[in-house]
């Protein structure tokens, strides 16, 4: 008997375009990776425009593009979500990943600035893309988005004081629910991941810190950070319609971090 159901067929994302932010190098370009290896054109976004346009020859010479886009600007964010709307009609898949940490300063010894530069990339930039996408994804009544939140948004990480980088992130899942309830009956569905420790250039800082280490594993029931590839699945399911009656759900990808 035949099955009632293609549970594969969904993973195939031929003539999909997707859009990923800071997708250079880290999670971003693990999803890139992901969404590319499925059939997905897929357009490199990040503050790093060689960076980009280098992540983009090494998924292959075949649908991958790479462009320079600071997520903060949101004139850069209007005109590419325009550029796609034109040269392919739109834009089917955003990740939202580009995001910044500067971890460890107390809040009392947070400076305007650094305040400002975090919720500037993590929360205003990751908005000024769901707009200018979401706008084109309502307007095709087809899109989904999937922002790369964190446990931060959860838990406060223990040691490092890092209140502006936890805000930001709880900012992120709200956003998400947010405009999951708005656009659900609009065909657009948007979704979070919130990562634990996924070593990449962002915490690379605690390399040069074992007791630092030593504690966020003693932290994480696993007993171990994460891996790129890990977060890039879940993304990959995110953006699917293989996860198609999800909207508004913020998946934590913890290793057991919020069970203790
Ligand atoms: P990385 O620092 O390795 O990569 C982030 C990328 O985003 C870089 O290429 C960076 O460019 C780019 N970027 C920074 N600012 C902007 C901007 N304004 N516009 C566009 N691109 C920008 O980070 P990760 O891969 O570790 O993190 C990716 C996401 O995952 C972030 O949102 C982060 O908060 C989240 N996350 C990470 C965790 C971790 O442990 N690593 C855990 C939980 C969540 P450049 O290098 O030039 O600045």
């Amino acid at each position: 008997m035949a099955p009632s159901h293609d549970y594969l067929a969904p993973y195939d994302l031929t003539g999909r375009v997707a859009v990923v932010t800071g997708g250079a190098r880290g999670i971003g370009f693990a999803c890139c990776e992901a969404l590319h290896q499925v059939g997905a054109t897929v357009i490199v976004a990040d503050i790093d425009g060689p960076g980009a346009a280098e992540a983009a020859e090494k998924l292959g010479p075949d649908r991958a593009t790479g462009v320079a886009l600071d997520v903060t600007d949101s004139t850069q964010v209007d005109r590419l979500a325009a550029d796609l709307a034109e040269r392919h009609g739109g834009t089917d898949i955003l990740v939202n990943n580009a995001g910044i940490a500067r971890s460890e300063t107390p809040a009392e010894e947070v400076a305007d600035e650094h305040w400002r530069h975090v919720v500037d990339v993590n929360l205003n930039g990751l908005f000024w893309c769901c707009r200018a996408f979401g706008r084109t994804m309502l307007g095709r009544r087809h899109g989904t988005i999937v922002n790369i939140g964190s446990m931060s948004g959860f838990i406060v990480n223990r040691p490092q004081e890092q209140s502006y980088y936890n805000a930001s992130k709880a900012g992120v899942h709200q956003l998400t629910k947010s405009l999951a309830a708005e656009w659900a009956d609009r065909g657009v569905r948007v979704n979070a991941v919130a990562p634990t420790y996924i070593l990449t250039e962002l915490n690379a800082f605690v390399k040069e810190n074992k007791e630092m280490y030593d504690a966020w594993i003693g932290h994480t029931p696993m007993g171990r950070m994460g891996e790129v590839h890990e977060v890039a699945a879940i993304v990959l399911f995110l953006a699917t319609d293989a996860s198609s009656l999800m909207t508004g759900s913020i998946v934590l990808a913890d290793g057991g971090y919020t069970c203790w």
